[in-house]
């Protein structure tokens, strides 16, 4: 199949001042449609094509396939990722989600300091994820365009921290960027439906 950028589910400007529309037409009309489309270029007339990104990405990496790794993984986070930001998330995870929260990490501050140690301490390109493993969260890291799913956990939330996700709006500041996520730009609604999700099928 060929694969298609996905829209993003709110406006370019709408997650101001977080981000700015600069940098999310940047990141998601270029970097993100430019996984895309190097993926459909690199799967053409080979088995992949027929597979679904997820697939792919695990088939890919079992091959040794690493140019086809990236680009499909790369495009399966940053939908994550468009989904895992909002313009208003809804209130703070309670139900199932909060008090996994509280037991993972105290309370809701115990999850954002760290969740923002694990940003910080991302050296160089990645992500940072809001996982479920073996039942309870889990904030784990993963370099370049790896992905949770190649870990047998699964992801609820995700923030990316490559450059190109925030340094036309914060230079160098990562932490400026992870806290302006946390304090009121977090999809918390779509974090509660993949979890509660996940522990369903469990
Ligand atoms: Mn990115």
């Amino acid at each position: 199949m060929t694969f298609e950028l996905p829209e993003l589910p709110y406006r370019a400007d709408a997650l101001e001042p977080f981000l700015s529309k600069q940098t999310l037409d940047t990141h998601h009309g270029k970097h993100h449609r430019g996984y895309i489309n190097k993926l459909n270029e690199l799967i053409d007339g080979t088995d992949y094509q027929d597979l679904s990104l997820q697939e792919i990405v695990v088939r890919a990496k079992e091959n040794g396939d690493t140019a086809i790794f990236n680009n499909a993984a790369q495009s399966l986070n940053h939908g994550f990722l468009w989904e895992s930001m909002s313009p208003d998330g809804g209130s703070p995870p309670a139900g199932p989600l909060g008090d996994a929260i509280d037991a993972a990490f105290g309370n809701l501050k115990g999850f954002k300091e760290a969740f923002k140690a694990k940003a910080l301490t991302q050296f160089g390109s990645g992500w940072v994820w809001l996982v479920v493993d073996s039942g309870g969260l889990k904030i784990v890291q993963t370099g370049n365009a790896d992905t949770p799913v190649q870990h047998g956990v699964q992801p609820i939330l995700t923030l990316d921290v490559w450059e190109h996700a925030y340094y036309l709006d914060y230079k160098n500041d990562r932490g400026g960027y992870v806290d302006s996520f946390l304090s009121d730009r977090v999809n918390w609604a779509f974090a509660a439906r993949n979890f509660e999700s996940i522990k369903a099928a469990a």
